[in-house]
């Protein structure tokens, strides 16, 4: 009989022997009358004075479960994992716009449908691109349609990868985390609570995905983008891509939420758009042997590195705040996709060795907070924080930093030689962010930090400006996915504002290609 054992309470760095006594000793039998002991699930548990693992595993018990055992019961049959298949598909070919974590997903989809896709990308392929933001990040030269956010692999190429994600289409989470293993992820993002790949590992996998795409039939072209999209009656007729016309009837468009022209273009072409909030603030960065020491009391190198999530209610003349894309070891870094603007974000490596974590504090905004009533407010609210950004850091893409002791008590210094980013200068950041976003972080982000045991204000370093945590405009789409008024038009992903991070982009795609592939 397959039986699940809850709740395994082990040291980090266990040995095998050491989990199959700890589970028989839950079962109350012999450690070798579980067959096949296997784990599916395995967290931190940083409660004690030291940090523990609990672990979730699956064994065939040999002879009778006993009654009354707490923890241990008979395996449930895993949900299946939905892969559609057509039998025969002689339509026009849909077209995927974006080769981030939402249009790669559909375009696989699509193509393991048997639909034979037309994935675009306006950027390039992740090996020309990756060399291409290495020496953004050393010289400031952008090019504005292959960089940190354009490009193979989306946004979430240079991240940390984390495949974090509150989702509870469990199956479909399944289904993405699985295509990635199939694609050289490792086997750990299966079992893990909270899995990570690291921008090295991505730049080998989008790769391989992309591989995957052509093998099943679909064509994958770099360097050329959607410029317009035509629509006749309510209905999608073709795309033009980099000047050619292509006909289509489906068009699944994940172009992320930085592709502004994007926005600019459908609202041109009358597509109901929708103004919504999202949240700004700066990316803080401490030393990653304190967050260590805060949540596990130390380091422990079987455990990887410690992060952490913090939240700070709304109080009197301050809006909420909370920490985002947390990236323990990791790299601040600048992102920009046009000229004379730029925002800050986060990313990590597999190893996630690096000696500072970081994450945004993030204050929330509403289309009231925006310049006007426009549709595109969000945007032109964005683009004002994102050039005072640039300005302030000298206008060759450096970060404007400072300490924040400094930003608290509004004094100017030095920064800290011992920093993630090198492109980055002392600046002064009171003014580059809206007042009401600066008093809130001026009052939350000691409290936080606070709450972490042995962290010091001193040593934290502030980067501005974090503009792009989620889209500021939606792309008002149907229950089955099409976008209202323009049948045929898929709008999927962060872009379309109905997702954020990768998992959650990621899984759009697979659930609108599935929307597409029922309709044939
Ligand atoms: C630095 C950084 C770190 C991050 N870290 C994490 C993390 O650790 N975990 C996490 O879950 N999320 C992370 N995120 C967020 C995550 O990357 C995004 O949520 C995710 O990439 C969104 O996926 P998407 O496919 O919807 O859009 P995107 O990833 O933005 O992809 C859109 C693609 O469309 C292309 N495109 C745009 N316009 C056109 C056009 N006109 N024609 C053709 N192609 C076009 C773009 O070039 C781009 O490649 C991070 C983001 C950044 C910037």
């Amino acid at each position: 009989m397959k039986i699940r054992i809850s709740q395994i309470d082990l040291p980090p760095g266990y040995t095998p022997e050491q989990l199959a006594k700890a589970a028989a000793k839950k079962v109350r039998c012999q450690p070798g009358d579980l067959k096949g002991l296997q784990v599916v699930r395995r967290s931190i548990d940083a409660r004690g004075r030291s940090p523990r693992m609990t672990v979730m595993a699956e064994a065939d018990l040999s002879g009778k479960l006993r009654n009354g055992l707490r923890d241990v019961e008979k395996a449930k049959a895993v949900e299946p994992v939905v892969r559609p298949v057509l039998d025969h598909f002689s339509g026009l070919r849909p077209v995927v716009v974006g080769a981030g974590p939402a249009g790669l997903m559909a375009a696989f989809a699509l193509a393991e449908a048997g639909m034979k896709p037309l994935l675009i990308e306006r950027g390039e392929a992740a090996a020309p691109r990756a060399k291409r933001v290495e020496s953004f990040w050393k010289d400031g030269t952008l090019n504005v349609e292959s960089n940190v956010l354009y490009g193979e692999g989306g946004a979430g190429l240079f991240s940390d990868g984390k495949l974090t994600s509150r989702s509870k289409d469990r199956p479909r989470v399944r289904r993405l985390l699985e295509i990635l293993v199939e694609c050289g992820a490792s086997h750990d993002i299966l079992i893990d609570a909270e899995p990570h790949i690291g921008s090295d590992i991505l730049e080998e996998l989008v790769p391989a995905l992309r591989n995957r795409i052509v093998e099943l039939g679909g064509e994958v072209r770099f360097g050329a983008r959607l410029d317009r999209i035509e629509i006749e009656n309510g209905a999608l007729r073709g795309v033009v891509i980099s000047g050619e016309e292509i006909r289509t009837d489906t068009c699944v468009l994940a172009t992320g939420h930085s592709a502004r022209d994007i926005y600019a273009m459908l609202s041109e072409q009358g597509i109901t758009l929708e103004a919504k909030g999202f949240a700004v603030g700066v990316r803080l960065e401490i030393p990653q042997h304190r967050i260590d020491t805060a949540q596990w009391g130390g380091s422990f190198p079987s455990l990887g590195k410690a992060s952490f999530r913090l939240t700070r209610r709304e109080e009197e003349n301050a809006r909420s705040c909370y920490t985002f894309c947390m990236c323990p070891g990791g790299l601040v870094m600048c992102c920009a996709s046009s000229e004379g603007m730029m925002t800050t974000n986060g990313m990590s490596l597999s190893k996630r060795d690096k000696p500072m974590g970081n994450a945004a504090f993030l204050v929330p905004v509403f289309p009231n907070d925006f310049p006007s009533t426009d549709v595109l407010a969000g945007i032109e609210f964005q683009k004002t924080l994102e050039a005072a950004a640039f300005a302030a850091g000298g206008s060759d893409y450096s970060l404007p930093a400072q300490r924040l002791v400094d930003f608290l008590e509004g004094t100017d210094s030095d920064i800290p030689a011992e920093r993630s980013c090198s492109m980055a200068r002392p600046a002064q950041l009171r003014g580059l962010l809206p007042e009401f976003v600066e008093h809130t972080l001026r009052s939350a982000v000691p409290k936080m930090l606070g709450s972490m045991r042995g962290v010091q204000l001193d040593e934290a370093l502030l980067y501005a400006s974090e503009t792009r945590s989620s889209s500021p405009v939606r792309i008002v789409r149907g229950e089955d996915g099409q976008s209202v008024g323009a049948r045929g038009l898929y709008p999927c992903g962060e872009g379309a504002g109905y997702a954020g991070g990768i998992v959650s982009s990621g899984i759009d795609g697979l659930r609108l290609a599935e929307s597409i592939i029922s309709r044939h």
